[in-house]
């Protein structure tokens, strides 16, 4: 997380951030496919925040079609967002996704500056860098969604089934990602069809280890959070979620 150029002291800022959100609280037991409450913050082009999980994801599911039928609108780039991004963001989702270069949370959800906050680590893999970020954006910025975004022909997901299959040891660090990604290969499958199934169990595991982490569970049952599985299709360019 890159750090303010201000003189802030961690507490500050805090302070800052959670003075910020004020206004943007979501009310418990509120899991429903509601719209946001008219206290919901204002975002750049006017409209309320997604206050939500279900608003949350209309946002980004509308943004998809948008993608996908060469509708985008490049939201929140102007140079008055870019200024008044300086005090603050209220981003209405986490996208926890792969590092593929041909799935950017941003283009593929048509969405903007301070829209989302994006976690990103090969194979979606967690370790407790990507769990501490994914937990920054739902308990200091009170996000209400979290995706967790695998994609097909996810080169992450090829390289774990192939060492698997051949026991190729990989480099140290990519064989960490491998290592973490192995769990979650369908032995049912093979060949391309394992990879294409492994990577939707990739997407499954990594969304029920989330769901079970003792920070975010609670808000989940109380309908404050929803954490949920999608894919990215390279060829249709449509994220449909993953159950
Ligand atoms: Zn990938």
């Amino acid at each position: 997380m890159s750090q303010s150029p201000s003189a802030a002291t961690p507490s500050s800022r805090r302070t800052l951030l959670r003075t910020a959100l004020t206004g943007a609280a979501l009310t418990a037991g509120s899991w429903a496919w509601d719209l946001p409450s008219a206290s919901a913050t204002p975002r750049p082009n006017g409209k309320p925040r997604p206050a939500t999980p279900a608003a949350a994801l209309r946002e980004l599911n509308a943004g998809n079609l948008r993608w996908r039928t060469r509708h985008e609108r490049h939201p929140h780039e102007s140079l008055a967002v870019r200024r008044e991004m300086v005090s603050g963001q209220h981003p209405f989702a986490v996208v926890l996704g792969c590092i593929d270069s041909r799935v950017a949370p941003e283009l593929v959800f048509d969405q903007g500056l301070g829209d989302l906050l994006t976690v990103r680590s090969a194979g979606e893999v967690l370790d407790e860098a990507v769990l501490g970020s994914v937990a920054y954006g739902v308990l200091e910025l009170d996000i209400p969604l979290v995706v967790v975004l695998g994609h097909q022909s996810c080169g992450a997901v090829s390289a774990a089934v192939h060492a698997e299959q051949t026991g190729e040891r990989l480099p140290a660090h990519i064989q960490y990602i491998a290592d973490r990604i192995k769990p979650a290969i369908d032995h049912a499958q093979e060949g391309a069809a394992r990879i294409d199934a492994t990577v939707s169990a990739q997407v499954r595991r990594v969304r029920s280890q989330l769901a079970s982490e003792p920070d975010l569970a609670p808000r989940i049952g109380a309908g404050r959070l929803a954490i949920v599985g999608a894919r990215y299709e390279l060829t249709s360019q449509l994220v449909h979620q993953v159950d």
